[in-house]
């Protein structure tokens, strides 16, 4: 038992240092590996000590705002639109399914796969503006709040974040552009034409 205590300590505290390497804030670290306040500025402390010049700097402050502000940056909703795809594929998101509560979502599991999965992203993006704390809000978010969904564009099957509740084309911005028309009606867009549309017009045309 001693054993396993000891394993899963280290455990988290290598998490909390691959999470201060990211540039996780101290609450971000506290709330993902459990520590308690006083132990997690202990691993700051040490980390900004030790930390080499292209480390970044963990400073306290608040997280990021919440996902719905975050999207309202173009550049920034084509990034997390692009992560979210990744976590998808790096099976750190499940597929779908009921929101799991936010307790059961921080695992040390969980947080090893959000670091893999922006290491990974860094390498695909490296001129990314994505901060790890923006992709943490935004699994949070997904997997914890029925709000936001990932679907997949209607016309080219590119990954989508949206409100499943919105009466929005499924449709990504590229087709939106594509269409041209959406922001004008969206009710018109890639309606196809129905039968009744044509009976419609031969009964009017028999009517002249
Ligand atoms: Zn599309």
């Amino acid at each position: 038992v001693a054993d396993y205590n000891l394993s899963a300590e280290l455990r988290r505290y290598c998490l909390a240092l691959e999470m201060l390497r990211h540039g996780a804030r101290p609450i971000t670290v506290r709330h993902w590996t459990g520590f308690t306040y006083a132990r997690t500025r202990q691993i700051v402390r040490i980390y900004n000590k030790n930390r080499t010049p292209a480390e970044p700097r963990c400073a306290p402050g608040p997280p990021p705002m919440g996902l719905k502000k975050l999207l309202k940056d173009t550049q920034l909703r084509v990034e997390l639109t692009a992560v979210a795809g990744l976590c998808r594929v790096l099976k750190v998101l499940p597929d779908r399914g009921q929101p799991v509560p936010r307790s059961q979502l921080r695992t040390p599991e969980m947080g090893e796969g959000l670091c893999h999965t922006y290491d990974v992203y860094r390498r695909l993006v490296p001129n990314a503006q994505l901060t790890f704390e923006q992709l943490v809000v935004l699994v949070v978010s997904l997997a914890t709040d029925e709000r936001w969904a990932l679907e997949r564009c209607m016309s080219c099957e590119s990954h989508l974040l949206i409100d499943p509740l919105s009466l929005e084309p499924r449709l990504c911005a590229q087709c939106q552009n594509r269409t041209g028309s959406v922001s004008a009606d969206p009710e018109l867009i890639e309606i196809p034409e129905t039968p009744a549309t044509h009976v419609g017009a031969e009964i009017q045309q028999s009517l002249f």
